[in-house]
C-alpha cells in the first residue's frame, strides 16, 4: 500500500484516513499550520490519492496510474491552483475558480481546487469564496492552506472541516531537510531545523537564500573567544546587523533562538545544572549546548537579564516597523558588549 510521505503530522493523516474510509469526506478542508510544515504537500497528495484510478480509501496515490502522472506533472484536468498574485489572492482567481467549478469533473468523481495562502485574500476576494464553500457544487472538493494568524476571515474558517498541523519535532525536521538535501551535513540539516522552529519547508527556502550561514555566523561571533578589540567589535556588530537585517521575514526566529539560548545560560546559572538543557539543543547533535556553556560563562545572571530585555526591545523595534538595520545594531552593540544594556 502506498503511504503519503508527509513526516511528523500523524493526526492530519489520522482524520483523513477516517473520512475516506467511512465515505464521509467533506467538502471543503482547511489545513493551517506555520509556513513549511507541509500544509500544501498535504492537500497534494490528498487530491492525487482521490483523483487515483488503483488507490485504496486510505492509501496514497499509486504514482503510477495516467491520472497520477498528470498530477505529478501538474498538468491534471481535474487538479486546479489558486495561490496569491503579489500581495494575495485576488477576486478574479475565485471568480475564474466558481467558473470551472460549474462544469462536471473531467475525468473521474472529484475535481479538486488547492487554494494556497487563504489567509491573504482580501475581504473581497473572500467574500466572494464563502458563497462557493456555502453550496459548492457536488464532485467539487476544496483544499484551503492558511497560516495560525487571525488573517483567515472566522466565516470561512467555519464553513470547512480543519485540519491542524504543527511544526516537526527537531529531529525528525532534520530527517525531512535531509531527505530533500542529502548534500548536506547531520549538524547543518539539524541547525536549519533548529532555525525554522521545525519547518522543514521553511528551512530549505532560507538555505536556498544563504540565511544558515549568516545564523552560524552570529553564534560565532557572540561565542568567539578573543572578541578584538572595541573597534573591531563595533564593524563586526554593525556588518552583522545590515546583512541580518536584510532576512527581515527571519528576525522573528533569529530572535527566538537567541532568547532560548540566554534563557537556557540563565536557567543553568540559576538552578547550577549543566546538562539536558530543554529546548532547540537537546539532541547534541548542534553547537547548541557549547553556546549556553560560552553565554553562562561571560555573563552572570544581571547581564543575561539584560541581554533578555534587550532581545524584547527589539522584537518590540521591528514590531512597529523600525529600521530592522537599526534594531539588529543596537542588539548587537549590547551582545557585544560595545555598550552597557
Ligand atoms: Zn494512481
Amino acid at each position: 500500500m502506498n503511504t503519503f510521505s508527509i513526516l511528523g503530522q500523524d493526526k492530519a493523516l489520522r482524520l483523513l484516513a477516517r473520512a475516506r474510509t467511512s465515505g464521509r469526506l467533506a467538502h471543503a478542508y482547511l489545513f493551517t499550520g506555520p509556513d513549511g510544515v507541509g500544509k500544501s504537500s498535504l492537500a497534494r497528495e490528498l487530491a492525487m490519492a482521490l483523483l487515483c484510478r488503483h488507490t485504496k480509501a486510505d492509501a496514497a496515490g499509486c504514482g503510477l496510474c495516467p491520472s497520477c502522472l498528470q498530477m505529478q506533472s501538474g498538468n491534471h484536468p481535474d487538479f486546479m491552483v489558486i495561490e496569491p498574485d503579489g500581495q494575495g489572492i485576488k477576486i478574479d482567481s475565485i471568480r475564474r475558480m466558481k467558473q470551472a467549478l460549474g462544469y462536471p469533473p473531467l475525468t473521474g468523481a472529484y475535481r479538486i481546487v488547492l487554494l494556497k495562502e487563504t489567509h491573504t485574500m482580501r475581504r473581497e476576494a473572500a467574500n466572494s469564496l464563502l458563497k462557493i464553500l456555502e453550496e459548492p457544487p457536488p464532485g467539487n472538493l476544496l483544499l484551503l492552506t492558511a497560516d495560525d494568524g487571525a488573517g483567515l476571515l472566522p466565516t470561512i474558517r467555519s464553513r470547512c472541516q480543519l485540519i491542524a498541523l504543527h511544526a516537526l519535532p527537531l529531529n525528525l525536521a532534520s530527517e525531512v531537510i535531509q531527505q530533500h538535501r542529502p548534500d548536506l551535513g547531520p549538524a547543518d540539516c539539524f541547525a536549519m531545523a533548529e532555525l525554522s522552529g521545525g519547518s522543514p519547508g521553511q528551512a530549505l527556502r532560507m538555505e536556498e537564500e544563504g540565511i544558515l550561514p549568516l545564523y552560524q555566523e552570529l553564534i560565532q561571533a557572540l561565542t568567539s573567544r578573543s572578541q578584538g578589540s572595541t573597534a573591531k567589535q563595533v564593524q563586526s556588530a554593525l556588518s552583522l546587523a545590515g546583512r541580518l537585517a536584510e532576512h527581515k521575514n527571519m528576525a522573528a526566529q533569529l530572535l527566538h533562538l537567541l532568547r532560548i539560548l540566554c534563557k537556557d545560560a540563565l536557567a543553568a546559572k540559576m538552578c547550577r545544572y549543566t546538562d539536558n538543557f530543554n529546548g532547540v539543543q537537546a539532541s547534541g547533535q548542534t553547537n547548541g549546548t557549547d553556546t549556553i556553556r560560552v553565554f553562562r560563562e561571560r555573563w552572570n545572571t544581571e547581564q543575561l537579564s539584560a541581554k533578555l530585555q534587550s532581545i524584547d526591545r527589539a522584537e518590540q523595534a521591528l514590531l512597529r516597523n523600525c529600521n530592522p538595520a537599526l534594531a539588529f545594531e543596537v542588539l548587537l552593540l549590547q551582545f557585544f558588549g560595545c555598550f552597557p544594556s
